[in-house]
């Protein structure tokens, strides 16, 4: 064979390995790999047979013998590939096997290659469009058969599998395909080799049964859609899934369970769901949950709860599947949610130690606004008495001054100092002394009015202010607070008798409270103190028990 007449064989064989170079780097999966080069096998079967015819040269001839029967052994071995990925056996995809797969079929086609003494084929009449085949061509053809028997041995497998029920029709399919090259096969050997002699050769035998198998190989792609790369990504997904997914139809009966629930459960394609049996009677609301389930299976359902044996929180969720408003079964899935509870849980407490943290804060704050409250409290009362110290009064006539009134209003301030109160002292002791302080405190507050202010000024000394209080009134209630007193008879604890005093007061009179500018609050109080002290010093001056009016 000269290279120039070779040229298009090499064109055409470059060609082929593009072909394969192409259909292995791209990203398809690995069935429509296998499924093309087991294609391309099917077509160069017929292919050579036609050529054969074609050439006259022996040497061609010879050579697309070669390479039908070369491609024979690849197809069945590629057959059997197929097979194995189409009915799901992945398991028969381990390297040893796959390797004793192709070693007969590569020491056969090694065989038919080198042709030795004949041994594979023999021409007549100089040429092989008719030929007598040797022993390597019986072993060729028996190990066609071996792989014939192999890939029955595979459909078995599938057909006893869990996914019987799943691949039953594509493994139907499958086996009238192997049936149908297997029967056109040795149809062909014994119609064209056995009988040769007697007959004349009828071409096409094997062709056809390959064809054949073709169109049932054709039937199970197109009607399982088995190329479909969207139900193999949807598979795929369903099986990666973290979630469990179990899918039931009308009958309860499981059409499909996904790999993360296979753990969990021994159900298979086809056995009878049982949601009484998942659920552990100590679930929350099992049985409301189980009622819906079992009579309102239209509806979806929901349920969270502990698994006794794992320790596990699982939820599960129910909904229909429904085809054209009519249920044709429902989908369940399962949902390890432990670490969602654990998380929530977690929270819940954090919550209630912040909660009562939150509640002792304002406990105390509470604690803290009574003390402070008792604490301007005693900052502005006498501790002796109870009414209010001088440090309080001086505060509110400041303001008082302050305020910017529209109109004028009459105000008065009285000056009290117990009559003889060293006396007291002197005779019935101190901590009697005391007594009568606050005993004479407790008739002056009952006498005055609401808004009147009395504080303490110092020692048995009181100032009383009365707002809003005109001469007359200031002088009326002045002399009520006199005769109140002067008529009060204490009892002191361990004095025998009543104990009672008489007051001297000076009463100032304010037309109108109100600072002069530019003189200052404090001075003009200091003048108003000083006027009514004079007032009272004037009072005991003139015989005590008395009042002594100035104005302001
Ligand atoms: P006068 O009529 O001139 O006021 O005579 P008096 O004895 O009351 O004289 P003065 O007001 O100057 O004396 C007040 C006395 O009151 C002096 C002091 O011992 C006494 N005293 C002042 N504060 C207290 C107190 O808180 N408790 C007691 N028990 N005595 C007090
Ligand atoms: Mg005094
Ligand atoms: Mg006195």
């Amino acid at each position: 064979m000269s290279l120039g007449s070779c040229v298009d064989l090499i064109m055409c064989f470059i060609l082929f390995l593009l072909f394969i170079y192409i259909f292995a780097s791209v990203t398809v999966t690995r069935l429509h790999k296998v499924y093309l080069a087991f294609h391309f096998s099917m077509m160069l079967w017929p292919y050579c047979q036609f050529a054969i015819k074609t050439v006259d040269n022996p040497v061609y001839q010879l050579f697309y013998v070669k390479l039908a029967f070369v491609d024979a052994a690849m197809l069945t071995t590629g057959w059997i590939f197929f097979i194995i990925l189409i009915s799901g056996q992945t398991q028969f995809l381990k390297r040893k096997l796959l390797m004793l797969l192709f070693i007969p079929a590569s020491i056969s086609s090694l065989g038919v290659v080198l042709n030795p003494n004949g041994w594979f084929v023999l021409p007549v009449n100089g040429g092989y469009v008719e030929r007598i085949y040797g022993p390597i061509f019986w072993i060729n053809i028996s190990i066609l058969i071996i792989h014939a028997i192999v890939s029955l041995y595979i459909l078995y497998v599938a057909l006893i599998s869990d996914q019987a029920d799943r691949i039953k029709n594509q493994v139907m399919y499958m086996l009238k395909g192997i049936l149908a090259v297997t029967v056109f096969l040795l149809l062909d050997i014994f119609l064209n080799v056995v009988l040769d002699d007697y007959l004349p050769v009828i071409p096409g035998f094997t062709s056809l049964g390959i064809v054949i198998s073709a169109i049932f190989f054709l039937i199970t792609i197109r009607q399982d859609k088995v190329f479909d790369i969207v139900t193999i990504a949807h598979q795929d997904i369903i099986d990666t899934m973290e979630y469990g997914i179990l899918v039931l139809d009308d009958q309860e009966r499981v059409v499909e369970i996904n790999q993360a629930l296979h753990p969990f459960s021994v159900l298979k394609t086809g056995d009878r769901f049982d949601m009484r049996v998942i659920l552990p009677d100590s679930a929350d609301q099992a049985e409301l949950f189980l009622h819906k389930y079992l009579k309102q299976p239209d509806e979806s359902a929901e349920i969270e709860f502990l698994h006794p044996d794992s320790g596990l929180y699982i939820s599960i969720q129910v909904a229909p599947i429904k085809v054209s408003a009519v249920r044709v079964g429902r989908i369940i899935t399962f949902q390890n949610i432990t670490e969602l509870r654990r998380l929530i849980n977690e929270t819940n407490h954090q919550n209630t130690i912040l909660q009562e943290r939150n509640e002792s804060l304002i406990k105390i704050q509470e604690e803290l606004f009574q003390t402070n409250r008792k604490l301007m409290k005693m900052a502005i009362t006498d501790s002796l008495t109870g009414c209010y110290n001088r440090h309080y009064l001086t505060q509110q006539l400041e303001k008082e001054v302050n305020r910017s009134r529209d109109y004028a209003l009459p105000s008065a301030l009285i000056l009290i100092d117990i009559d003889f109160f060293k006396a007291v002292n002197d005779r019935y002791g101190h901590l009697a002394g005391d007594a009568v302080i606050c005993g004479t405190v407790e008739v002056l507050q009952q006498t005055l009015r609401q808004d009147d202010i009395l504080a303490r000024y110092g020692g048995e000394e009181f100032i009383i202010y009365l707002p809003g209080t005109d001469e007359a009134q200031a002088l009326a209630i002045a002399e009520q607070l006199r005769s109140n007193i002067e008529s009060n008879k204490m009892s002191i604890d361990n004095i025998d008798h009543p104990v009672s005093v008489t007051i001297s007061m000076g009463l100032l009179s304010v037309r109108d409270f109100k600072a002069r500018q530019p003189k200052e609050a404090s001075a003009y109080l200091s003048d108003l103190f000083k006027t009514v002290d004079q007032a009272l010093y004037a009072a005991k001056h003139q015989g005590r028990n008395r009042i002594v009016p100035v104005k302001g």
